[in-house]
C-alpha cells in the first residue's frame, strides 16, 4: 500500500511511460490522467509536497494520506486527499441526495460523471467548511479542486488515521461510562449540525465517525443535506436509527429515536 507513493517525478515519468496501465486500472483507478494533473499543480502550488497510498479505497473515492511544508517547528504537517471517482455508476443512488437541493440545481443535470462527481466534491467541501466553521470536530477543508479534495488529516504524527468508531477502542480506555458520554456528545453533535449548521448528515454511522482522545469526528458529508431539502427529514431518522442501533449494541442505555429527533429539531 505504502508503495504508492507519488511524487512529482513519478508523474512525469507516468506521463512519458504511461506504465502499468492495467495495474492502475484496478487498484488505483481514480488517479488517471486528469487526476494525475490536478495533484501535480497541487504538488507545484506547495498545497503538499507528496502523496502517499491511500488509507481507503471506497466505492466512490479514494482517500490518500499525504505531507506537505513543515510547520513552524519543522515537523510535516499532515494531508488527507479525498478523490471522487469518475467511472462509477453510484450516480443514480446519489440523486436523491442532489434533487431538492437549491445549492446544486444548476449543473446537476444527470448523465454527466464528471460533472457530478465535481458537484459531490464541491458538496463535501462546502459541507466540511460549514460543520468545522460551527465548532463541530470535523477534517478542516483545505482545497478543491474539481474531483479532488484536501482536508486536515485525523490522526496522529506518524500518519495513522485515527480509528473509525467502529473500530475504536473504547472498552479498554474507559468502557460503559466512555459509551455514554459519546453518546451524548454525538447527539450533541446532530443537534448543532441541525440547528446551526442547518444540515442533516444523512450517512451518519460509525463508519463514518472518527475516534481520538475521547472526541468523535465526523466525516464523509458529501450527501448531507440542508434542513429544507424535501427528504432531511427522513435523512434525520435514518441517521437516528443508525447511531442509535450501533450504541444500542454497546450497552448503553439510549433515549427513544422519537425523542432524539425532537431533540434535534426542536
Ligand atoms: P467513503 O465515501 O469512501 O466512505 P470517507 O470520507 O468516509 O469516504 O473516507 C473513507 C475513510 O478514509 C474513512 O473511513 C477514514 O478512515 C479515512 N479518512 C477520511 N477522511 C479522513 C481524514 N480527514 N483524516 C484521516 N482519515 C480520513
Ligand atoms: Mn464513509
Amino acid at each position: 500500500k505504502h508503495a504508492a507513493k507519488i511524487r512529482l517525478d513519478d508523474v512525469k515519468e507516468d506521463q512519458a511511460r504511461d506504465k502499468d496501465k492495467a495495474d492502475r486500472a484496478t487498484s488505483e483507478q481514480v488517479l488517471d490522467q486528469r487526476t494525475r494533473m490536478i495533484l501535480l499543480q497541487m504538488i507545484n502550488r506547495g498545497v503538499m509536497s507528496e502523496i502517499h497510498g491511500a488509507i481507503s479505497t471506497g466505492k466512490e473515492a479514494n482517500v490518500y494520506g499525504a505531507v506537505a511544508y513543515p510547520d513552524l517547528n519543522g515537523a510535516a504537517v499532515q494531508r488527507a486527499v479525498k478523490v471522487y471517482k469518475t467511472a462509477i455508476l453510484i450516480f443514480k443512488d446519489r440523486e436523491r441526495y442532489i434533487t431538492g437541493e437549491h445549492r446544486f440545481k444548476a449543473g446537476a443535470e444527470k448523465g454527466n460523471n464528471r460533472k457530478m462527481v465535481k458537484l459531490w466534491a464541491e458538496k463535501e467541501f462546502r459541507n466540511l467548511r460549514r460543520i468545522h466553521g460551527a465548532g463541530i470536530a470535523c477534517p478542516e477543508p483545505i482545497q478543491l479542486k474539481l474531483h479532488v479534495l484536501v482536508m486536515e488529516f485525523l490522526g496522529d504524527r506518524r500518519g495513522y488515521a485515527y480509528p473509525r468508531l467502529r473500530d475504536a477502542t473504547i472498552e479498554a480506555e474507559g468502557g460503559e461510562e466512555l459509551w455514554k458520554r459519546l453518546y451524548t456528545q454525538l447527539l450533541g453533535i446532530m443537534r448543532r449540525m441541525y440547528q446551526v449548521c442547518r444540515l442533516v448528515h444523512a450517512d451518519l454511522s460509525e463508519y463514518n465517525i472518527l475516534y481520538n482522545k475521547q472526541q468523535l469526528y465526523i466525516i464523509d458529508v458529501s450527501q448531507s443535506v440542508e434542513h429544507d431539502h424535501p427528504r432531511s427529514l427522513e435523512f434525520l431518522r435514518m441517521d437516528i436509527k443508525n447511531t442509535g442501533d450501533f450504541f444500542r449494541r454497546q450497552g448503553v442505555d439510549t433515549l427513544s429515536d422519537r425523542t432524539i429527533f425532537d431533540f434535534i429539531i426542536a
